[in-house]
C-alpha cells in the first residue's frame, strides 16, 4: 500500500530540501542556513521525523559552540519515486530513495507514441516496478516537449519527437498509476538534477548544455531552474554561431544545426550512412575530413558556450549529452573560439564534463518529483 506524500509546512520542506542537497546536515546547520529559530527548527524536523523523512546518523561537535549537533539525513526505504525519460522510440526508467540514489533502472522501446497508448505503457511500467517498490509515490516524467502549466495542469504545449500538441501526459500518467504525476521538459528536469546532486550542486547560478542529436541548453538563475514563458528557454538549436556556413534545412546559413548535432557531423564528414561512433573512431583515427567536420561543430560548440556565459554569467557550466566526443576531439577549437566570442571578457570559464548516460536523465525523472513535491 502506497503511503501519500504528506503536506508540509514550509519549515519542514525548506529543512527536508537543505538535507537532500547536502546529504548528512546537523539541527544546527539548518537552524544557520535557514535562518530559523531554536522552536521553529524543533517543530519543522519533529514533522519531518514522524513522517520519516528524514532519520538521525548520529551528532557531530564541530560547531563553533562545541555543543553537540544531531546528524540528519533522509531515509531510505520509506519514500521512493520513479523517474522516467522518454525518447522518441525508447522508455527508461529508474526508482530512486528520497536521497536520489538509484535502486532500479530498466529500460523498453516505445511501442506507440500516441499520448493514451503511452501513458498505458508508462503506468503498466510503474506498475512493474512497484511490485519490488512499493513505497514509490510519484512519477517525474521527463520528456523532449515545452512543457506549461494551464490552469492548474501540467500540459505538454508540444512536442516534436513526439507528435503531440498540447497533451495532459501527467493527468493521463495520473489517472492510470493512481500517483502523483509531474512532466517536465528533459533538459529543464535535467539541470534540476545536476543543480541538485550533480556537478552543479549548491550552485546559484548554472547553465547545463546538452550535445547530441539535438543541442539543448538549461538554466539555473538564483537558485532555480527557468523553464521560460513558453516552455522553451534554451532551445539553441538554431542560434547563429558561424556565418556562411552550410544550410541547416530552415534557410539558417552556419546555425548550430549546420554543424553541431551528431547526424549533421556524419553529414558534414562525407559519411552519410555510417553512425556517429564510427565517424567518431574515424576522426580519432586522424581521418581529415571527419576531423575537419568535428572541428567546425568544435567551433559552433565554442560560440554556443560563449553565448550561455554572456547571457546567463553563470558560475559553472555543465556540459553533457551523448554528443561529448565534439569536446574531446575538437577541444582547441572549443576553447579559440570560445575565448574568441566572450571578447572583452577574459575569466577562465568552469566547464563541467558529466559523462552521458539515459539513467541520468531517468533518474532527473524522479529528483523532478522529489522537487515538485517540496514545491521547490
Ligand atoms: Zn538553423
Amino acid at each position: 500500500m502506497t503511503e501519500a506524500w504528506p503536506a508540509l509546512p514550509e519549515g519542514s520542506r525548506l529543512a527536508l530540501r537543505e538535507i537532500l542537497i547536502h546529504g548528512v546536515l546537523s539541527r544546527a546547520e539548518i537552524a544557520r542556513s535557514l535562518g530559523l529559530s531554536r522552536a521553529s527548527l524543533t517543530r519543522a524536523m519533529r514533522i519531518l521525523v514522524a513522517h520519516r523523512l528524514v532519520v538521525e546518523v548520529g551528532t557531530d561537535v564541530r560547531g563553533a559552540t562545541g555543543r553537540p549537533s544531531e546528524l540528519l539525513q533522509a531515509s531510505t526505504g520509506v519514500w521512493e519515486f520513479l523517474g522516467v525519460k522518454l525518447t522518441k522510440d525508447r522508455l527508461y526508467a529508474a526508482v530512486t530513495d528520497l536521497g536520489g540514489r538509484v535502486l532500479a533502472l530498466h529500460e523498453e522501446a516505445i511501442v506507440s507514441p500516441a499520448p493514451d497508448h503511452l501513458a498505458d505503457q508508462v503506468s503498466a511500467v510503474a506498475d512493474r516496478l512497484r511490485d519490488a517498490h512499493p513505497a514509490v509515490c510519484a512519477i517525474g516524467v521527463s520528456l523532449p516537449g515545452d512543457v506549461v502549466e494551464r490552469d492548474g495542469a501540467s500540459i505538454v504545449a508540444a512536442s516534436q519527437f513526439l507528435g503531440w500538441r498540447n497533451v495532459p501526459f501527467a493527468g493521463l500518467v495520473g489517472e492510470r498509476s493512481g500517483l502523483t504525476v509531474f512532466t517536465a521538459n528533459d533538459v529543464h528536469a535535467l539541470t534540476a538534477k545536476e543543480h541538485w546532486l550533480g556537478a552543479g550542486a549548491g550552485r546559484r547560478s548554472m547553465v547545463l548544455v546538452t550535445v547530441g542529436e539535438g543541442i539543448g541548453l538549461g538554466l539555473i538563475a538564483n537558485g532555480q531552474v527557468s523553464t521560460g514563458a513558453h516552455g522553451r528557454l534554451g532551445r539553441i538549436g538554431h542560434l547563429a554561431v558561424l556565418g556562411g556556413g552550410p544550410d541547416c534545412g530552415l534557410g539558417h546559413a552556419g546555425c548550430t544545426s549546420s554543424f553541431l548535432p551528431s547526424p549533421v557531423i556524419v553529414r558534414n564528414a562525407g559519411r552519410s550512412g555510417m553512425s556517429y561512433d564510427q565517424v567518431v573512431e574515424l576522426a580519432r583515427s586522424g581521418d581529415a575530413r571527419a576531423l575537419a567536420a568535428f572541428e567546425d561543430a568544435g567551433r559552433a560548440l565554442g560560440v554556443v558556450l560563449a553565448s550561455a556565459v554572456l547571457i546567463a554569467d553563470p558560475s559553472a557550466i555543465v556540459l553533457t549529452g551523448d554528443g561529448l566526443p565534439v569536446y574531446d576531439l575538437a577541444r582547441s577549437a572549443v576553447d579559440e573560439s570560445l575565448r574568441a566570442a566572450l571578447k572583452p571578457y577574459d575569466e577562465p570559464v568552469t566547464i563541467e564534463v558529466q559523462p552521458f548516460e539515459f539513467s541520468e536523465w531517468a533518474r532527473a525523472g524522479a529528483v523532478l518529483a522529489i522537487r515538485r513535491l517540496l514545491d521547490d
